[in-house]
């Protein structure tokens, strides 16, 4: 889960590293009336999930609270990457005679979080990284002894931090990595840590994602998910307790269980076929989870056909059969699909289909060949 620029640097504050002053406005109003009160000149940042906002022009100074609700009008609904705008930040504008960089990541080749650095902070990290890695300086932290504040003086060092600038530093590295661990980070960067004109460092622009998978001990960052730049058919998905990956091929998937779904993609890809998705219905899947399932594979335009490949055990394939008929009533599709229903109740689900016009398998490679052969068929119709 990533969070937005303002949420980060709010998560950092709590830590003791310095950020701007500002607030959130969702209309050109309020980003006057935020301007207003934090008196002088002020960034108007779009707070979407993605990087490089400055360079698609979502961020613009403003000197007068006038000028920001211009700004914000038109940062406002903007399109940046696919993402419409719906929230501005607006901060007081820093005066910034350097950037730096700073992040953590988990390295999983040294199996330790890496304190990441570079001098030459802002808007091309990415290219720094690409073109002049020896500007990236990388410290692994021991899980045991935690990060140290000699490590962080050695970035530093490294970095060039004035020495008035080392102590602030320090605290804000050690800041950056606390909040990291306690929030079960994967990511937490700052880029650009500015010096500020009158010498003192501050965190501009913040980004943290968060492991998923921890965010039921993590409710208050949960609690800040926001699902309108999500892809609407993941966050879907997870409504249902789904587990949804989207693929670029064109045979969706239904599958429960996680390796039989592997099992599943890997005998379509023997077959010569490719998988449109990961999908794991889950055990006892029920006939309205199948169902939000099937939607949301039908969704993906490039689906020639669907597999559905279920093994009965605590779930019950009438139930599952069930779950497919209440999709197919409401989707009324045209992509053929191959069904192959194993285990408990599978007589009762076979029959339950049965008038459905479907094709069905008997074994797992049948299931995929046939799944394979009308996705061909559905192709090289449509391309006729
Ligand atoms: P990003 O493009 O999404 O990474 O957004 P950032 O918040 O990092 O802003 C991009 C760039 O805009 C920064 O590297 C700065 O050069 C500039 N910028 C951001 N905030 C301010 C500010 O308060 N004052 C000035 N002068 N420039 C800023
Ligand atoms: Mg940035």
């Amino acid at each position: 889960m990533n969070l937005h620029e303002y949420q980060s640097k709010r998560v950092f504050a709590r830590y003791g590293i310095p950020i701007p002053n500002g607030d959130v406005a969702s209309t050109p109003v309020e980003a006057r009336e935020v301007a207003k009160v934090l008196g002088g000149p002020v960034v108007v940042k779009a707070q979407v999930l993605v990087g490089g906002r400055g360079k698609a022009g979502g961020i613009k100074v403003a000197q007068t609270p006038d000028e920001a609700e211009e700004k914000a009008d038109a940062i406002l609904g903007m399109d940046i990457k696919g993402l419409t705008v719906g929230k501005v930040l607006v901060d007081q504008a820093a005066d910034i005679r350097d950037e730096i960089y700073l992040g953590l990541t988990i390295d999983r080749a040294r199996r330790r979080v890496v304190m990441m650095g570079s001098s030459e902070g802002g808007v091309d990290i990415e290219e720094v990284a690409a073109t002049m890695p020896e500007k990236i300086i990388k410290i692994a932290i021991d899980p045991f002894i935690g990060f140290r504040s000699y490590q962080a003086l050695e970035l530093a060092l490294e970095l060039g931090i004035p020495t008035e600038l080392t102590r602030s530093f320090t605290q804000i590295a050690s800041g950056l990595y606390d909040a990291f661990m306690a929030s079960d980070a994967s990511l937490a960067e700052i880029n650009p840590l500015v010096v500020t004109g009158d010498g003192k460092l501050l965190a501009v622009d913040g980004k943290m994602v968060i492991d998923d998978n921890a965010l039921f001990r993590q409710s208050m960052l949960a609690e800040m998910r926001d699902i309108v730049d999500e892809d609407p058919y993941e966050a879907e998905a997870r409504r249902y307790g789904l587990s949804y990956v989207k693929l670029d091929g064109e045979i969706g998937c239904m599958v429960n269980g996680a390796g039989l779904s592997m099992a599943t993609m890997d005998m379509i890809k023997l077959f010569g076929g490719s998988p449109a998705n990961f999908l794991d219905v889950g055990g006892g899947a029920t006939s309205d989870r199948v169902a939000a399932a099937l939607r949301i594979i039908l969704s993906d335009s490039n689906v020639k056909a669907v597999l559905f490949n279920i093994f009965g055990g605590i779930t019950r394939c009438d139930e599952v059969a069930r779950g497919i008929l209440v999709a197919l009533d409401e989707l009324k599709t045209p992509v053929p699909m191959v069904v192959r229903l194993v285990g408990t109740n599978e007589e009762e689900g076979r029959a339950i289909l049965a008038d459905a016009k479907m094709e069905t398998a008997a074994t797992l490679a049948e299931a995929a060949r046939k799944a394979v052969a009308v996705a061909k068929a559905a192709r090289e119709g449509s391309a006729q």
